[in-house]
């Protein structure tokens, strides 16, 4: 059942969307968006050492293309792999190639990095443009996207060619922007929207262009009202766009919850997006398509939100791929004493980090440094059948048998309970009175079950 409240926004220049969309389950954590939403995006000083990690996405890993005494190019292709899920690194800054070697990575352990020098000269690899896109072939526009490197920003890091070429036997009608951000804390999709809305709004053009579609959605929480200003100026009128404003929860930007808000359409389990004729896009997504395609420029940097209590000035940074937690957390003053916990991403699906030597990559959209007070830390206590936890679940789970299986060790009771469908939202583990280990379970089952079908 779709939840939708008419809503007055007539503030909103170009007055296009005019409901209230949401979606059955979800929670209301604390926003905390207060914090840096109204930050202008920062250029960080680039450091001097750079760490590339050779996995900057979800598929396939890519080889180095340079060896250590190499001199390279910002934006001068330094790794790739043949294979399609997958999509090539780009240096970020100008310098020398100073080792390749295992390094401490933000999604879990080591993998091989690309150490660079910085020499700060900024000597670029200029690469072709493509401003004549509409007179361009699907493939063609797909291949300048990928060998820019661009991938999902929202987070998830898929390979934005990949996602953007649907199976043939699928008929696309409606491509969805997600402009939701419903993560606490991060503001990185909030800032571009307000601060490079044509830019953004253009790669949705190039996008719609690719999937032969005529109408694009974008869904923005209601709690961004100057972003859902901006990208109304910016569609000035285009009537195949228009924007979805979204009710505050999480996890309003779940893809399947997104497609069942905006257009009551439901995705089928273990299915994609495409099998409901939709294809969805993060908006920053849609802005670094915009850099790769008009100005020919490599996804090298993205916007990453720096909060949290743990640090005295947190902000809003452009910073390349690659620079190490530590020296950005430093620049925020980042107060270690009282921090307990540093996450990438935001507090509810982000990933916890036991280092701060971890390089930024393409999807880390933000770093928090959170402290007790913010994490509430309780002790886990006995179940007390509440049903919260159902209540809450966006996926119609019923997470408690989770955490009761997942205790004896019942891999196989809690795949018959459909752990696989769960998206690690977090959203009853926040509810649960009783602080229960339920995400804890999940992952760990999750884990096993994918181990028991190698
Ligand atoms: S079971 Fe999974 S999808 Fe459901 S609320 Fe918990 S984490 Fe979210
Ligand atoms: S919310 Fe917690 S206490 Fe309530 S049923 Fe779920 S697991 Fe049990």
């Amino acid at each position: 059942m779709i939840k939708k409240v008419d809503l007055d926004y007539k503030e909103c220049r170009g007055g296009i969307m005019l409901k209230l969309f949401s979606f059955l389950g979800g929670v209301h954590p604390p926003t905390r968006k207060d914090i840096t939403e109204n930050y202008k995006i920062e250029e960080f000083p680039n450091a001097k050492i750079i760490y590339v990690s050779l996995l900057q996405h979800i598929g396939v890993m890519t080889e180095p293309l340079v060896t250590k005494g190499d001199i390279v190019k910002k934006g001068q292709k330094i790794a790739e792999s043949k294979a399609f899920l997958s999509a090539p690194i780009h240096s970020p800054v100008s310098g020398k190639i100073i080792g390749i070697e295992n390094h401490v990575f933000p999604v879990n352990g080591k993998v091989g990095t690309i150490i660079i020098e910085n020499d700060f000269k900024e000597i670029e690899e200029v690469h072709e443009k493509m401003e004549n896109y509409l007179e361009k072939t699907k493939d063609e526009v797909l291949t300048k996207i990928r060998d820019m490197g661009v991938v999902g920003q929202g987070g998830a890091a898929f390979p934005t060619h990949v996602k953007l070429n649907p199976p043939a036997d699928t008929k696309i009608d409606t491509l969805i922007i997600n402009g939701a951000e419903c993560e606490p804390y991060l503001n990185s999709d909030n800032r571009v929207m307000i601060e490079s809305a044509k830019e953004a709004v253009e790669g949705i053009k190039i996008m719609m262009h690719i999937l032969k579609v005529q109408k694009c959605i974008i869904g923005i929480e209601n709690n961004k009202k100057e972003a859902i200003e901006s990208i109304n100026a910016a569609i000035n009128g285009d009537n195949r766009i228009s924007v979805a404003i979204l009710a505050t929860k999480y996890p309003q930007g779940g893809e399947k919850q997104m497609i069942k808000a905006i257009m009551n359409r439901i995705v089928p389990v273990k299915k994609l997006p495409s099998e409901v004729g939709v294809v969805v896009q993060n908006i920053s997504t849609a802005y670094e398509v915009y850099r790769a395609v008009i100005l020919g420029k490599p996804l090298i940097e993205r916007v990453v939100t720096i909060s949290g209590k743990g640090l005295s000035a947190p902000k809003n940074l452009r910073v390349r791929i690659g620079t190490l937690f530590k020296d950005i957390l430093e620049y925020c003053g980042f107060n270690e004493q009282i921090t307990e916990k540093i996450v990438m991403g935001g507090p509810m699906m982000g990933i916890a980090q036991f280092t701060t030597e971890v390089p930024t990559v393409k999807g880390t959209s933000g770093i928090l440094a959170l402290t007790e007070e913010e994490l509430n830390h309780c002790r886990s206590k006995s179940c007390i059948s509440c049903g919260k936890c159902v209540d809450v679940c966006p996926m119609n789970l019923t997470p408690l048998m989770f955490a009761q299986y997942g205790r004896k060790e019942m891999w196989k009771e809690m795949a018959d309970y459909n752990l696989m469908d769960c998206i690690e939202c977090g959203s009853c583990a926040f509810i649960c009175p009783s602080k229960r280990p339920l995400t804890e379970a999940i992952k760990i089952g999750k884990s096993k079950l994918r181990a028991m079908k190698k």
